[in-house]
């Protein structure tokens, strides 16, 4: 039977991932072909089938990558071949956005569609900024224009700035409402301001323009309506921004809350494996930081688990296991459910982990408690909080990646355990982008550099090229623990902060100090 034909026009939300509606992710996780523009954030496309066909078409200002014409028809011919489409807008859907159109041009082709609204850029954006587009003492209404004459237009704009601003009723839009927000203003702004002050609004009404609204690099500007032509000029501000016009900018001063976070607008590299990155890049975002990923290193399962499957066949045998990394906690608890062992089987079993992270691993992926957990992360302090003294003839497990330090094996053996070692996982090396990241550090665009182990240290140096170490002069690199600071010392780099704790969270918090201290100096 075929497919009913069936088109989604979904509201991504203005750029935060987290802003997209639950139906919207779940249209995009569905379709077979998701068509999207640039101002929906490329991370919802992580949702998406691996067979999926991706198509952008994003407009911009002075460009089209398809025509709209060229979108509706590629829209209904998916449909009609029976696929599932999403159509991923920035926003919502129906604010400026012509889906409109799409709609009716799929309603005219007999395909169905479903409207799926988003979290629009017109108030969202003000929202990121700390502005409220009502508020009890300053706006009891808000009404969003285009800042062009046809209010259809969307991104593209295919008319002049200014052509037949004539035409427009500029007295009912200087009075529509209390806050007036402009979508697709910056280019008009100038027609827009004099109009606005033609019609009776004051030259000290306040404006706010917030670009990249709700994105990572969000940029905010304040000003007013006499001299908004020149500041957003003199700071080269520019689309897509949202103008926010009315008293209610000037209760940014009070509720300001994304923008002036710890790290708001620092770009931080993140060379983990990408694997791992995500507790670092969530952590470093809630403080406001711009992540940038450049996985140097990857992390797989041996190919051959032989080692670890004889060692969980004879679980019962030791008496202590040591994870030191999530990813250890990881593969060593795929192959026990390989194995038809589940957590039951570690019931005589002491666990130790070294890490916070670790030890959350260990609890969500085993369910399991861990036993000892020592109060610095780093090998001597788990051996001199070690639980148990007497260690003759204690067997012990460790679970690792397949080059690790041997420091805390030797000392257990010292103490008289028997300890088998036993090699899960290898780090091998990634390719990022390369030239990405050489034109961000040339540019001056970096302000910290993250290590959180040696071999990031080596793999990122090995990939940006030796004779480009001097490009990480003028930016702070940071190191996760003492061994991995030592590494990057080594390689001829000063690292100026060094995490003492193997915690992200502790990393991240160091970040943080080392931002607010350079703020106050
Ligand atoms: N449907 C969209 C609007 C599309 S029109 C929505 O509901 O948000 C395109 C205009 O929207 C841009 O020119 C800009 O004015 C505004 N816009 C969209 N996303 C934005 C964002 N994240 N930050 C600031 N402005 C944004």
């Amino acid at each position: 039977m075929k497919n009913i034909p069936v088109v989604d026009l979904v509201g991504a939300g203005p750029g935060d991932p987290g802003l997209i509606t639950l139906k919207g992710a779940e249209s995009i996780r569905k379709a077979n072909v998701i068509i999207y523009d640039r101002l929906a954030h490329p991370a919802h496309l992580n949702l998406a089938r691996t067979d999926a066909e991706l198509i952008y078409c994003g407009k911009q200002a002075d460009r089209h990558t398809l025509t709209q014409d060229e979108i509706n028809a590629l829209i209904v011919d998916r449909a009609l071949n029976g696929l599932k489409v999403c159509r991923l807008k920035g926003g919502d859907p129906f604010v400026f956005g012509r889906g409109g159109e799409e709609a009716d041009f799929c309603r005219q082709n007999g395909v169905d569609f479903r409207i799926i609204p988003g979290v629009t850029s017109a108030i969202a954006a003000p929202a990121y900024a700390g502005i409220p587009v009502t508020h009890r003492d300053a706006a009891s209404s808000f009404a969003v224009i285009t800042g062009h004459e046809r209010d259809d237009s969307g991104e593209s704009g295919t008319r002049v700035a200014g052509q037949s601003e004539g035409r427009r009723n500029w007295a009912n839009i200087a009075n529509a409402a209390d806050t007036l927000i402009f979508l697709m203003g910056v280019e008009n702004l100038d027609v827009i301001c004099t109009k606005l002050m033609e019609h009776g609004k004051s030259p000290d009404t306040p404006v706010a323009l917030v670009r990249w609204g709700t994105w990572d690099d969000q940029e905010t500007l304040v000003t007013s309506l006499s001299h908004a032509v020149n500041d957003v000029r003199s700071a080269a501000f520019k689309a897509p921004a949202v103008t926010v016009v009315g008293e209610v900018v000037n209760l940014r001063e009070k509720l300001r809350w994304f923008d002036n976070r710890p790290l708001t607008g620092k770009r931080v590299i993140v060379t983990r494996a990408r694997e791992q990155a995500s507790q670092l890049t969530d952590m470093l975002r809630e403080q406001g930081a711009i992540p940038i990923e450049y996985p140097v290193i990857q992390t797989r399962p041996l190919a051959n688990l032989t080692h670890l499957s004889n060692a969980l066949a004879n679980l019962d045998q030791y008496r202590w296991v040591i994870f030191s990394s999530g990813r250890a906690v990881e593969v060593f608890v795929d192959q026990m459910l390989e194995l038809g062992m589940d957590s039951r089987a570690l019931a005589n079993v002491k666990i130790a982990v070294v890490g916070v992270s670790t030890a959350e691993t260990v609890k969500s992926k085993l369910n399991v408690i861990p036993d000892f957990i020592p109060s610095r992360f780093i090998a001597e302090t788990v051996i001199s909080e070690w639980p148990q003294k007497d260690m003759s003839a204690t067997k012990v497990l460790i679970p690792r990646a397949q080059s690790a330090r041997d420091f805390i094996p030797e000392s257990l053996e010292e103490m008289g355990a028997v300890v088998d070692i036993v090699s899960v996982y290898e780090t091998v090396k990634d390719h990022g982008n390369r030239d990405l990241i050489l034109d961000m550090l040339t540019k001056g665009k970096i302000d910290y550099l993250t290590f959180t182990s040696s071999s990031t240290v080596t793999n990122f140096i090995e990939s940006i090229g030796p004779d480009n170490i001097h490009l990480l002069n003028d930016l702070t690199i940071v190191s996760l623990g003492p061994i991995t600071a030592e590494t990057a010392r080594n390689a001829g780099l000063t690292t100026q902060i060094v995490a003492e704790e193997y915690s992200i969270p502790g990393l991240v918090q160091e970040i943080s100090d080392h931002a607010k201290n350079e703020e106050q100096s």
